[in-house]
């Protein structure tokens, strides 16, 4: 179960590595609890990964690394009352699978299902729809192992303030072993993708968000154009021709075309608003399919991203801004920017904690230098009360944060009660969170 040799982790983005000295891979509960009280007994920190899909390395140690793919298995739906609990380590396109083989679906995803759950719901994954709230919104129970060895459950009722601030915890408050998601009958997707003018978009901005399920749209820098996506809710069967639809669009266009795009503007960065104007080209598609196979889309091409969550209100003066800011500031960007919408939630450290919000996210290529691009965004964003991605990356501290959560002292209160001596802790929750209680 313990690989004590010292081994270099990397993130998908490729931008964060650590290297730990030890690297555990529980397959049982008690595993995670001899993980958890030998780490201690060491003096090591002890901090779980899931698939290394954030850009920030908020998964990052140099203690005993734990890997959850020996404990990923779905351990029981309740029909009655319409959950599922699996373990920590399970995968959302993993669960999206075996839910639609019992007819069932989670409400919303983002655009990829390869993290695991505790993953996603640890850093405050969404999707977009404005009447649905992120992932850890659909977490009805937790269980959690703690600094001091203890198997911890947590409900609405029981342990309410674990609970809450657990559901999105930075992996700050102790290693989560199982979690209970509230999930749904299985459902399709009416999906209209099609360029549309950014003006245009942005004049009838509130019109698209609230008279669709699930609206985003992407911004391509350099042009005038935004790839809007709108998917609604529909009793129509799957549209044929799936499997070429899937082959050509998001293969074709989105990874093999759009990565050699990627590629060439990396060699010449001045190509790259020529480059552009290629995008808006991919013209207007509408079909039906599974509703997880309308969220998420593989990703080849790796990238680095940061992206904030602001007042829903804000959205329309915020991609103003940005778009003024990537025009003026001479930066060639090859990825779009993306503008989601989620619901208000009652989480602590969630980003959408108390207002309905927008998200703003930016990209740059792999191996591209990004720092000056994403600090510009993020001084836009500090203009109207921002709150970052807990995955993406972004420059700011616990000293610019804690006004910016109504719930912040809430998590704090828990984090010192659950792990004073900051075992779960690593660089990056110090920097964000600050030191543990008794540091
Ligand atoms: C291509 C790509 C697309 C993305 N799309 C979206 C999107 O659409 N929407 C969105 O919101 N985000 C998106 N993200 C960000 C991503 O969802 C988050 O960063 C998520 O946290 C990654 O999950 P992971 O399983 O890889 O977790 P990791 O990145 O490995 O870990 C994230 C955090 O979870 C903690 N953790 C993991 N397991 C446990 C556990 N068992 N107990 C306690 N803590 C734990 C880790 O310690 C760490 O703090 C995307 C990222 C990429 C690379």
């Amino acid at each position: 179960m313990t690989d004590t040799a010292s081994r270099t982790w990397r993130n998908w983005g490729g931008n964060q590595r650590c290297a730990p000295v030890e690297i555990a891979r529980p397959r049982t509960v008690e595993d995670l609890v001899e993980v958890v009280k030998s780490g201690a007994t060491d003096g090591l920190r002890v901090k779980a990964v899931g698939s290394g899909h954030s850009f920030t390395d908020v998964a990052c140690t140099h203690g005993v690394q734990v890997r959850l793919d020996e404990y990923a298995r779905l351990l029981c739906y309740d029909p009655d009352a319409s959950t599922v609990t699996v373990e920590a380590g399970m995968t959302l396109a993993a669960l999206a699978g075996d839910l639609a083989r019992r007819g069932l679906a989670l409400a919303n995803l983002g655009d990829i299902g390869y993290q695991t759950v505790a993953g996603a719901i640890s850093t405050g994954t969404h999707g977009t729809g404005v009447g649905l709230g992120g992932l850890a919104t659909d977490v009805v129970g937790l269980q959690l192992i703690t600094a001091d060895g203890s198997i911890v459950s947590c409900t609405p009722d029981e342990e309410p303030e674990i609970f809450a601030a657990a559901r999105v915890g930075l992996g700050a408050l102790g290693i989560i072993s199982t979690v209970t998601l509230r999930c749904q009958p299985a459902f399709n997707l009416r999906a209209v993708e099609e360029p549309i003018r950014l003006d245009e978009v942005l004049a009838s901005i509130d019109d698209l968000v609230d008279g669709n399920d699930h609206f985003e749209f992407f911004w391509v820098p350099h042009t005038g154009w935004a790839l809007t996506k709108r998917n609604n809710r529909t009793d129509e069967p799957v549209s044929p021709g799936r499997g070429w639809r899937f082959l050509r669009d998001k293969v074709l266009f989105e990874n093999v075309a759009f990565g050699a795009v990627t590629r060439l503007g990396r060699l010449r960065p001045q190509w790259t608003p020529r480059l552009a104007r290629i995008a808006p080209g991919s013209g207007r598609t509408e079909y039906v399919d599974r509703s997880d196979r309308v969220f998420t889309t593989p990703r080849w091409v790796r990238f680095c991203e940061m992206e904030y969550a602001i007042p829903r209100a804000a959205a329309v003066g915020v991609v103003e801004r940005v778009r003024r800011y990537v025009e003026e500031s001479g930066l060639y960007v090859g990825f779009p920017v993306e503008v989601r919408f989620a619901a208000g939630d009652d989480i602590p450290l969630s980003t959408a904690s108390g207002r309905q919000s927008c998200y703003v996210a930016v990209h740059m290529p792999q191996a591209v230098p990004y720092e000056q691009y994403f600090r510009g965004v993020e001084a836009i964003m500090d203009g109207v009360r921002g709150r970052p991605h807990w995955g993406k990356l972004h420059y700011q501290t616990a000293a610019t944060l804690s006004s910016r959560y109504p719930g912040w002292e809430r998590f704090q209160a828990v984090r010192d009660r659950l792990d004073p001596e900051g075992l779960f802790s690593n660089a990056y929750t110090d920097r964000v969170l600050g030191p543990p209680l008794s540091a």
